[in-house]
């Protein structure tokens, strides 16, 4: 039984170098792979995978538009294939989440995704919220806020390195950063020790009431 596996991290956890590195232990079996990773601009049909510590690998891109089960079940037909690695996977839409699952179950070929659980407002991606949902196999990657706490939370900062509080889901080809934050820091908006941030007047993660 091949299966669906979801790998989730806030930003900066090493996600793509351990999707590289799964990538190169089927290879070093013998065994061939097929890569993703989210369409980042709309001029280029390769897309590359690369990881902070240097290591970087083409792989194929997706949008709204690809069909994952058809276009790796083309993939399968024409040369021996056996995993599939997507990365950037909270980009993903549902649809295309329930085509990677049928990738597994009837195309019997394991597909293993990486992608952010959470957006810099802490709301879930489309694609995290799906994988999350019907994955086999959910697996958090570890990474640590600056006080040494757990990181679970995104935050996206401006080009002066202060905290962005509204904002689209995704910006393509934007200047911002992101950094991870444990929950607690995240939501008293402190980027460290001496980020003395007043708490803000209106709450921010906790949802506003009707009164
Ligand atoms: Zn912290």
């Amino acid at each position: 039984m091949a299966k669906l596996y979801f790998n989730y991290s806030s930003m900066n956890a090493g996600k793509s170098t351990l999707l590289l590195q799964a990538s190169y232990n089927y290879q070093e079996r013998g065994m061939s792979t097929l890569l993703f990773t989210a369409a980042l601009d709309d001029r280029t049909k390769i897309g590359e995978i690369a990881s902070r510590i240097g290591l970087k690998s083409d792989a194929m891109i997706f949008d709204e538009a690809t069909d994952m089960f058809q276009t790796i079940k083309a993939e399968k037909d024409s040369r021996p294939l056996d995993a599939v690695l997507v990365d950037e996977a909270q980009f993903l839409d549902e649809k295309q989440v329930w085509q990677l699952a049928h990738v597994a179950d009837r195309l019997g070929m394991p597909v293993m995704c990486y992608g952010l659980r959470t957006d810099f407002q802490g709301k879930l991606f489309p694609g995290s919220a799906a994988l999350l949902a019907i994955a086999d196999n959910i697996r958090e990657v570890r990474t640590i806020c600056w006080c040494g706490r757990k990181a679970t939370m995104v935050a996206r900062l401006d080009e002066n390195g202060r905290i962005v509080e509204e904002g689209d889901q995704v910006v393509i080809g934007g200047e911002d950063t992101y950094t991870s934050l444990c929950r607690n820091h995240w939501s008293r908006r402190m980027l460290g020790p001496d980020d003395c941030v007043p708490t803000p007047s209106v709450p921010i993660v906790e949802p506003v009431g009707e009164s």
